[in-house]
């Protein structure tokens, strides 16, 4: 099929410059009669956080975008292990023998996000742009507020402002996000030491408690990666819990592990003081819609879809959405009308399918809960806490091939055209 009408140039500004934003203005440059602009708050593009995995669903956006073969250091994560944090006990343990192009990696964000940077076009991101306001100027646009005094017009504003997005604060102001309870600190160690302490750290591993866990794995070059997360319940915390990526000290993180094997904890405590942060967990609700002021505004990533981290594949997601947002637009020639429903057609009944998900293993963890009686035992806890998805094939998430997604809307598209006509 293909589209007679060609609109004029189309100005979009893309607001924030992690996964979600960078891929969007990688796919958007190829795009002709699209000028693109990222503002991004910070005055340095340096990823919070610790490591982040690279499943076949993110290789395979990372392939689209023509930025997997700069992506080359990361821990090859065929084997994830988890165990008792307080026994040592393995009580499950996934093996991928399967040979692929691109095996599942554990890499440093920032690797990442070089990777990412190094396709943006020179001249498309603006640092120290932190975005205040945005405001619907009807037919010319959408104005930008920053926080240095500046404004800027779009014809479209992306929202890849993350979790807490002021993109989608304006434009569905009833949004509401809450802490989850769940919080989660995260440093990065040289991994040698820490493999002598006990072999098994030499494996991606999550250790558990029946309401904690610490996540042990190398992330390449030598590094490895801690990642311990703890409930903290959501009546007492939500005041003091705001923002992400906050130093805390080492007496408080070690605090909520005590109970954990000996050797677990002496590497917890190898953390240079000042090198932990805390990332507070948030979610809201599922959007109906993730485009908004009659097609002036969309959201990509996190924004849309503030799941907190859940699959542990929001990366790959928000370039996802920022792919199929500019195939979309090339594909109607920068109509917004057209291409703006499209992308939403794609993309919501993929995020209902994740919360419904999430929504179903909570219950399956309460019933597994319940089955076990009024004083279940710490270790009956932990294996209820390891449910693996009862077996529910997730290659929906993980085998997720974005560009076959794409060409399967397209032929719908088309096969629908055929039969109206
Ligand atoms: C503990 C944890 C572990 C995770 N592990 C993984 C993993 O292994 N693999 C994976 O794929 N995903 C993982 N995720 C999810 C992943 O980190 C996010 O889903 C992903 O970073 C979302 O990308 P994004 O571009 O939408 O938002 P973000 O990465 O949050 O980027 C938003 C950007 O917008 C900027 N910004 C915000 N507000 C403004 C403003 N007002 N003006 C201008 N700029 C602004 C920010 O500075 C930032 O650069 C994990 C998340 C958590 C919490």
């Amino acid at each position: 099929m293909t589209i007679e009408t060609s609109l004029g140039l189309l100005r979009v500004a893309v607001v924030g410059g992690g996964p979600g934003g960078l891929a969007t203005a990688i796919a958007l440059s190829n795009i002709p009669n699209v000028e693109v602009k990222v503002y991004e708050q910070a005055s340095l593009l340096r990823e919070v956080g610790a490591g982040i995995s690279i499943g076949q669903n993110t290789w395979n956006v990372l392939e689209l975008l023509g930025v997997a073969d700069t992506l080359t250091s990361g821990h090859v994560t065929d084997v994830v292990g988890n165990l008792n944090g307080k026994t040592g006990e393995e009580i499950h343990r996934q093996v991928k023998t399967a040979p692929v192009k691109r095996p599942q990696i554990r890499t440093q964000r920032t690797k990442l996000q070089s990777a990412l940077l190094a396709h943006v076009p020179p001249g498309v991101i603006e640092l120290s742009k932190k975005l205040t306001r945005i405001v619907d100027i009807g037919n010319d646009g959408v104005e930008l507020h920053f926080k240095d005094g500046t404004v800027a017009t779009a014809d479209l504003v992306v929202g890849a402002d993350g979790i807490r997005s002021v993109v989608r604060d304006a434009a569905w102001p009833d949004y509401e996000i809450k802490f989850t309870g769940t919080t989660i600190w995260r440093a990065l160690l040289p991994w040698d030491d820490v493999v002598k302490q006990d072999p098994r750290f030499a494996t991606t591993a999550w250790w558990h408690g029946p309401t904690s866990h610490v996540w042990f794995s190398p992330v390449g070059e030598g590094l490895g990666e801690i990642a311990a997360r703890s409930w903290q319940d959501p009546a007492v915390h939500s005041a003091d819990k705001v923002s992400w990526g906050v130093p805390v000290g080492n007496a408080y993180v070690e605090s909520h592990f005590e109970e954990y094997l000996p050797q677990i904890r002496e590497v917890i405590s190898w953390v240079k003081e000042g090198d932990w942060r805390e990332f507070a967990a948030f979610a809201g609700p599922e959007l109906s819609k993730l485009t908004a002021w009659d097609d002036k505004v969309v959201l990509v990533g996190d924004s849309s879809h503030a799941l907190s981290g859940a699959f542990g594949s929001g990366a790959g997601f928000a370039m996802e959405d920022g792919w199929v947002l500019a195939q979309a637009l090339r594909h109607y020639r920068n109509d917004v009308h057209r291409a703006l429903p499209l992308f939403d057609r794609i993309r919501l009944p993929y995020y209902a399918r994740m919360y419904a998900h999430l929504q179903g293993q909570a219950a399956q963890r309460a019933a597994k809960l319940a089955e076990l009686g009024e004083s279940p035992s710490y270790d009956d806890r932990v294996r209820v806490k390891i449910i693996k998805d009862g077996g529910s094939d997730m290659s929906w998430i993980y085998g997720n091939h974005i560009g076959r997604v794409w060409e399967d809307a397209i032929s719908a598209l088309e096969q629908g055209q055929t039969e109206d006509t």
